[in-house]
């Protein structure tokens, strides 16, 4: 849809519009916003954009705009609180069995609502050091109670299948180690990159890898991304879907049931939806939690339990996720029996419920007798 093909990924503003992918009138403004923020948007994904569509969706998710210059109250460089639970370089251990291990800082695309993006793109440190690699690692070797490793960034199918393998590797021969989690956006934004040979480096023996996909609308699932998701699920490794609710994007119930659709039909079985965290100058693409609530309860109503996403909201600050969708389930004042019982116990076995099903109908659990 793009206007012109192209072979290599667009970083600078002015190849923007030489594409018909942004306005010559906006050059100013995008220029400004590339010298803060990374911008790269690879052949597939300029493919996909309607230059005609002035709201098209994937355009909204990678190229730049004016919006992104204005800062809200309560927007942070750090809005889930990395730093805060980062002990050595590279780590951030939020939760008691498992860490984020960031391997590298680029990524294939960059997208205009990236809670790293202060942290991520070009530079001077695309990757860890080897002392600060050997740290990490020590660190996870040191903490037994760490089961899961999850591997993000930037994002880590951007090193190569040699790399890959090593770092899986070492990560296996930590005996605790059970789980490798890898957090990425290639197989959509950059799907050649999944060869043989990076799924081969995935399947390290004496841990299990799971791979996590990042995709917000089902046009990003092309027959190319498909293939590459297909790759890796052929060989065994199973995948989920994460997903980020944003506004203009993915805000309808049609355009959410089309993604979560996509994905299950890929074999990836839908995790998360995020609500939009606070990175500075994404405001613009942020839902409320009210609109996502009801778009939960939509979607609830509209396809199959397989097709259904975890709604989460990182708190501000690093304390994080909590599942922040519609509740069901709401207790009712009057207790049965009276309310007279003796002790809590018997007051909550006696509790009744009003439990509201997919169509919005309200129901009384247990039933009145
Ligand atoms: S791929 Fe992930 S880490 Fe990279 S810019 Fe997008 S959201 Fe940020």
């Amino acid at each position: 849809m793009s206007s012109k093909a192209f072979a290599t990924t667009l970083r600078e503003p002015a190849e923007l519009v030489a594409h018909g992918l942004a306005r010559a009138s906006d050059l100013a403004d995008i220029e400004k916003v590339a010298a803060r923020y990374a911008v790269a948007v690879t052949p597939g994904v300029a493919a996909l954009i309607d230059v005609n569509d002035p709201n098209d969706p994937i355009a909204r998710q990678f190229i730049p705009t004016a919006a992104e210059l204005a800062s809200q109250p309560g927007e942070h460089a750090d809005p889930i609180g990395d730093h805060t639970h980062s002990p050595v370089v590279g780590i951030v251990h939020r939760y008691p069995d498992r860490v984020l291990f960031k391997l590298v800082h680029v990524c294939a695309v960059y997208c205009r609502f990236c809670f790293r993006r202060e942290m991520v793109g070009p530079g001077s440190d695309t990757a860890l050091s080897d002392a600060a690699y050997a740290g990490a690692l020590a660190y996870i070797r040191e903490h037994s109670e760490i089961w899961e490793v999850i591997l993000t960034g930037g994002d880590p199918l951007m090193l190569s299948p040699r790399r890959m393998a090593d770092i899986m590797a070492d990560l296996a021969a930590i005996d605790h180690v059970k789980i490798i989690r890898i957090h990425t956006r290639v197989p959509v934004a950059d799907p050649r990159r999944v060869t043989e040979e990076m799924v081969a480096a995935l399947k390290a023996r004496g841990a299990t890898c799971w791979v996590a996909l990042h995709a917000n609308h089902a046009r990003e699932l092309t027959g190319e991304a498909r293939a590459a998701c297909a790759r890796l699920v052929d060989a065994g490794i199973p995948m989920v879907s994460q997903s980020v609710l944003l506004r203009g994007v993915n805000d309808d119930a049609a355009t959410l049931e089309d993604l979560m659709r996509a994905f299950v039909e890929c074999r990836i079985k839908p995790y998360y939806l995020h609500h939009g965290d606070l990175a500075p100058g994404t405001a613009h693409l942020r839902t409320t939690l009210a609109d996502g609530q009801e778009l939960m309860r939509a979607l609830r109503g509209r396809v199959s339990g397989l097709c259904q996403p975890d709604y989460v909201l990182d708190i501000p600050g690093g304390a994080g996720k909590s599942p922040v969708g519609p509740n069901y389930l709401l207790p009712q004042n009057s207790v049965a029996g009276g309310g007279n019982a003796p002790d809590g116990r018997e007051a909550r076995q006696d509790a009744r419920y009003r439990v509201i099903d997919y169509c919005g109908e309200v129901h009384m659990y247990p039933p009145q007798p």
